[in-house]
């Protein structure tokens, strides 16, 4: 290859003894055997174990030097073959080394061996701050690679499909998609600034305008949150836009393009993804990205309950989820569930235990004789199960139960035990919760388990009172927010402005797993719809001409319907590399408050920076 290596560790066989080879990497592992120094050296294709015999040479090398070897290959001893190494039947035995450079002592190990041996518990902040060193542990660098992978087998199959990459710009005027902006002054129009995009969202529609039809990039976004969890001020996006096409177009383009990169880990998607309406989502699952690895769907029990005598019970809505096995779990666990509820700004979780004999649990003596004897059968339990129930406001309390549905096939071993550490569950119990999922539950030769689904049917507009509970920022003064975003297409063109409650847009969520990894929309492409929609929205017509009349003005000449979806990579990576959070698929991540650690930043800036940016121009006028 050159003067540093002529073959890579990790690609060195037992066909290869009697070679001579010239290696270089980072010493993962030095052990010494009398006189004998093996080091396993490292570079970006695995390890390989050198073998030392010259003590002088041996010993000023520590973890991490980077070396130059050069030796001979030869097979190890028999049985002293290390299986888990692809490299495992050979060693290299050194004639000559060269130190590259040395390395201080690590904050942390980094080895490879340590790695699969120890759960050496490292803390976050200090693998932030040496992030480079971080990622030279072998499972961050793989799920790193396969970000790679992924991205390279999206471009192929875009191109494929006659998709062209284009850039768009970084520093735009603020763009709505309900979060708040990041800003950057602008030097050269003191007291004006610049927007980084949220999304490209308006440039690819503008794209479309201009005649490209069919558009993609790999676009980095920003957006200004308060803390949420695993959420990073700047992702990433596949973002993709076209034009003369339907829903069904970008579902088809969406299951061709995910099942080629789920191939990439061996999984087989299905050829066209199950759909569920939002309604049925939120009435069955308690959440419009629902988890479907797993059935044990919420039951509605307002009608059982609607003459109970039992206060909490007379609300709008009440609903359970059952519990497989919960029956026998004891007081404190129960107590825990109520604390867990809290924390999610619930009062608690009602629960009744059906025990062989009779019922147990705080809220039973609530019951009529009448109510209790119904409940197993109302609520699809068996003996020895629990269940949990939540009454109020029908949003708010479905919501709670979907956690709590998640959160229980999490606990019992159902999903997600490559994060959790849990342990698999007893067939019965595996089964209860599996019997009604909805749709195909995909399973991994790992164990784990896929489930893919569109989220369909999406309301158009949310009230904006509820928008700003959730985090948002919402778009406009109005009654009414887009669910989706402001330039999405209602399903009733004529119609939805007369019922905003109840009218439909033609939007789509793609959810894996419960979790959302992407969501588009037909557009608006024409500048009375789009008129309509903005002034259900209290933008009115000088707001609308301020700040979108470049897109109102193009939607005049000739802009052809057009549609699209953007994919969440970082997410998609992390749910495909098993690691919990997008930060383990990121190469210089900042933490939860955005800051990134390493570089320690945001930082301040000098007084003749802001002064020269224009951060404190007074606008006098
Ligand atoms: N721009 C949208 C978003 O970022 C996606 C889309 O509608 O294509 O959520």
């Amino acid at each position: 290859m050159n003067n540093y290596r002529t073959k890579y560790c990790g690609e060195l066989l037992a066909e290869n003894a009697g070679e001579e080879v010239v290696l270089s990497g980072w010493i993962d592992r030095r052990r010494d055997h009398g006189g004998v120094a093996f080091i396993d050296l490292r570079d970006k294709s695995g390890v390989a174990q050198v073998v030392i015999n010259d003590e002088a040479v041996a010993h000023p090398l520590r973890s991490e030097f980077v070396l130059k070897i050069t030796g001979r290959v030869r097979k190890r001893p028999e049985g002293q073959e290390n299986p888990r190494l692809s490299s495992g039947e050979i060693e290299v035995e050194a004639t000559d080394v060269e130190i590259l450079n040395e390395s201080s002592a690590l904050p942390f190990q980094v080895s490879t061996a340590l790695e699969e041996a120890t759960d050496e518990k490292v803390g976050d902040e200090v693998r932030l701050k040496f992030r480079y060193l971080d990622l030279r542990r072998p499972a961050l660098a793989n799920a790193l690679r396969l970000r790679a992978k992924v991205s390279s087998t999206a471009r192929r199959v875009l191109d494929e499909l006659g998709f062209a990459e284009f850039e768009t710009p970084t520093l735009i005027r603020s763009t709505p998609e309900g979060a708040r902006d990041f800003i950057v002054p602008a030097r050269l129009s003191p007291g004006s600034w610049y927007a980084l995009p949220q999304s490209p969202q308006l440039f690819k529609q503008l794209l479309q305008v201009a005649g490209f039809e069919k558009y993609y990039q790999i676009a980095r976004c920003y957006r200004d949150e308060d803390f949420r969890a695993d959420r990073q001020p700047e992702f990433t996006q596949l973002d993709v836009e076209a034009s003369f096409v339907g829903a069904e177009d970008i579902y088809a383009l969406t299951e061709r393009l995910m099942g080629e990169l789920f191939a990439l880990i061996d999984i087989k998607l299905p050829s066209v993804f199950p759909r569920i309406s939002f309604a049925d989502a939120m009435n069955s699952y308690g959440s419009d990205k629902p988890d479907l690895r797993f059935g044990n769907p919420i039951v509605e029990l307002t009608e059982y309950f609607k003459d109970t005598e039992f206060r909490v019970f007379q609300s709008d809505y009440v609903g359970a989820v059952v519990y497989p096995g919960g029956a026998s779990l004891p007081r404190r666990q129960f107590d825990a569930w109520q604390e867990w509820a809290r924390s999610r700004g619930a009062k608690g979780l009602a629960y009744v235990q059906f025990n062989e004999s009779e019922l147990g649990g705080p809220v039973v003596k609530n019951l009529s004789e009448k109510e209790r004897e119904g409940l197993l059968k109302a609520v699809n339990a068996k003996e020895g199960d629990a269940v949990f129930f939540a009454a109020g406001e029908r949003v708010k309390s479905q919501e709670l139960l979907g956690a709590v549905r998640v959160e229980i096939a999490q606990r019992l071993g159902v999903i997600d035990r490559h994060l959790t550490g849990n342990t698999a569950p007893d067939t019965a119990i595996e089964d209860q919760l599996m019997k009604d999922a909805p749709f195909e539950v995909l399973v991994g030769k790992d164990g784990r388990k896929w489930s893919i689904v569109w989220v369909v049917d999406f309301p158009m507009f949310k009230s904006t009172a509820l928008a700003k509970g959730e985090g948002d920022v919402a778009v406009g003064g109005g009654e009414w927010t887009a669910v989706h975003h402001a330039f999405t297409a209602p399903i009733d063109v004529e119609g939805f402005d007369k019922d905003p409650e109840n009218a439909l847009s033609d939007s789509y969520d793609i959810v894996l797993n419960g979790n959302e990894i992407g969501g588009g929309s037909i557009r608006i492409h024409s500048r009375d719809v789009q008129e309509r929609v903005f002034r259900l929205m209290g933008i009115d017509e000088d707001e609308a001409q301020e700040k979108f009349g470049f897109l109102l003005d193009a939607f005049k000449y000739g802009a052809p319907p057009h549609g699209g979806i953007a994919f969440g990579w970082d997410r998609i990576v992390a749910l495909m590399a098993g690691v919990a959070s997008i930060r383990d698929v990121i190469a210089f991540p900042k933490t939860g408050n955005g800051v990134d650690l390493m570089q320690k930043c945001p930082a301040k800036i000098t007084d003749e920076q802001r002064a020269e940016a224009g951060v404190d121009y007074e606008d006098l006028d």
